[in-house]
């Protein structure tokens, strides 16, 4: 934002001040300022000014005890004028450095011809420069005037009038009377009032401050902003506002003039450096959430890298397990000699096959089938040469086992069992036979045979259909039974 952009000078300019000739009656000036709320009267002889007649001349006549209500303007005005011409105007601190170092809030401004064209005043200057930003940035207390002339509501107002103008100052605040320290304001007196009172009449000596005071008070805040003392002066049109604190103390005035002091060159630097250390704040609280995100961020990717290259080494680990668990699942239901079923799964499959054989009733048969002689055999080509004829033996049994539900196990030592699901008798003694033959036919020598000269099996056949009277362990004893007639009617046969 530049000054100079934003102040038009034509604006900071009343071009319709409140003007007079020399001639004028007093009284009737003051009467004139009273109704066209003006803070001064300009004199002017053929458009030449020659005089001002301000609210502080009123309250200094008014002091004075002088009745110049008679008398002509031109017998009290300030003729050592202030002015300016419009051309000397080249920014707004031209202005006020002006009004600031002649102390003046009235600035008349010439043409070229030294005719009067306008004033200027601090009502005029803050209308065209609304600095709204430097106002909210700083606060009523950073401004305001403390030295504030108090008076008690009972005090005349000609004594009033008397303060204003040995102080040299524009207002009284009236502050309660019957409390202990007397700060709490309750109405003000201007030099508007005084000159409103002025131009009624008013006996001064013997009114009091209360009758004529302005009340109630529209208070600000001093920990509230410039911006809302500048709102609410021009909301109430008024050109001060008392300042209280929180407990609704006195602790200030704050003018118009107060609110241009932030215009000052000086003032305005103390802005700046306000708003640059908000900059400089804002940006810093960025700068260490932008590390912090960025640290987060980091920390995370490495989370997720850890989690995934865990999930990883979690899914190989349960891969390996499930495959050691399918392996000793495998190991714990076979036998390692054979490649056959063990007992324990031929156990459960039996179990299972029994009860399916038993909802469908139809028939369930064992064949238990036991190498002849074979502690022999061991005997005469020793134990690697049993184990080599165990195997040859399953090997036969798979064989010979065909249907996908039958199932050959190796039961224990040179013992095989063979189930044979929805398989009757006749068909389990067939299966058996072929067993048997198939055995032989692998013509393993063995010498030492009670019944041949090669390997052979007895077998004993069972089959039951199963029923709540039987159970599967009594299949097994029967089978078992068949067995054991086999072997004693002579070995290398069939019993049922
Ligand atoms: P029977 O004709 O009455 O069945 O006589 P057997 O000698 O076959 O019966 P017995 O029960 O007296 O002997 C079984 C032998 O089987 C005992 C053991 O030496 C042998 N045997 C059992 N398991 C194995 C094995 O895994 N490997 C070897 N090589 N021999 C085994
Ligand atoms: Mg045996
Ligand atoms: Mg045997």
């Amino acid at each position: 934002m530049t000054l100079k952009s934003e102040f038009c000078l034509n604006q900071a300019i009343n071009f319709q001040p409140l003007t007079v000739e020399a001639n004028a009656l007093v009284k009737d000036v003051i009467t004139l300022l009273s109704q066209n709320r003006a803070s001064c009267a300009l004199i002017v002889e053929n458009r030449k000014l020659i005089g001002i007649f301000t609210e502080r001349d009123v309250v200094r006549l008014t002091s004075d005890l002088i009745d110049f209500a008679e008398d002509t303007i031109d017998t009290v005005m300030s003729k050592q004028l202030i002015s300016i011409t419009a051309s000397q105007i080249s920014d707004i601190f031209t202005i006020l450095n002006l009004m600031r170092s002649h102390r003046i809030r009235h600035l008349p401004v010439l043409n070229e011809l030294h005719q009067l064209i306008g004033i200027v005043t601090p009502k005029t200057i803050r209308k065209v420069f609304k600095p709204a930003d430097m106002l909210r940035f700083r606060l009523i207390s950073e401004l305001m005037e403390t030295q504030v002339i108090k008076a008690s509501p009972t005090t005349n107002i000609l004594d009033i009038a008397l303060l204003m103008a040995t102080k040299k100052i524009s207002c009284v605040v009236i502050t309660e009377d019957n409390t202990e320290d007397k700060n709490y304001p309750i109405g003000i007196i201007t030099e508007v009032d005084i000159v409103r009172l002025r131009a009624r009449g008013f006996n001064f000596s013997s009114t009091q401050a209360k009758e004529v005071m302005s009340t109630p008070l529209k208070p600000v805040q001093e920990t509230e902003s410039l911006w809302l003392a500048h709102q609410k002066m021009e909301q109430e049109n008024i050109r001060r506002l008392v300042v209280i604190d929180y407990q609704g103390k006195l602790s200030g005035i704050i003018t118009q003039t107060s609110l241009l002091r932030i215009l000052d060159p000086i003032e305005m630097q103390a802005l700046i450096k306000i708003l640059q250390q908000t900059v400089d704040e804002q940006s810093l609280q960025l700068q260490q959430q932008n590390q912090k995100l960025k640290k987060e961020i980091k920390e995370r990717k490495l989370f997720e890298s850890a989690l995934s290259s865990s999930e990883n080494n979690y899914r190989c680990i349960a891969e390996k397990l499930e495959i050691a668990n399918q392996q000793l699942q495998e190991l714990a239901n076979y036998d390692g000699l054979t490649g056959l079923v063990n007992r324990r799964y031929f156990d459960s499959y039996l179990q299972q096959e029994w009860k399916h054989s038993l909802r469908a009733q139809t028939s369930l048969s064992l064949i238990m089938c036991d190498v002849d002689c074979f502690k022999k055999y061991n005997d005469t080509y020793g134990h690697q040469a049993g184990d080599k004829c165990l195997q040859k033996v399953a090997h036969a049994l798979k064989e010979t086992v065909k249907r996908p539900s039958d199932l050959a196990a190796r039961y224990g030592g040179e013992e095989f069992v063979i189930l044979l699901p929805s398989t009757p008798l006749e068909g389990a003694i067939t299966v058996a036979k072929r067993i048997s033959s198939k055995v032989e036919s692998l013509d393993i020598p063995h010498i030492d045979s009670d019944v041949s000269n090669c390997v052979t099996v007895s077998l004993g056949v069972a089959s039951h259909i199963p029923s709540f009277n039987n159970s599967p362990e009594t299949l097994i004893a029967t089978a078992d039974k068949m067995l054991y007639k086999a072997k004693s009617a002579g070995r290398n046969t069939v019993s049922a």
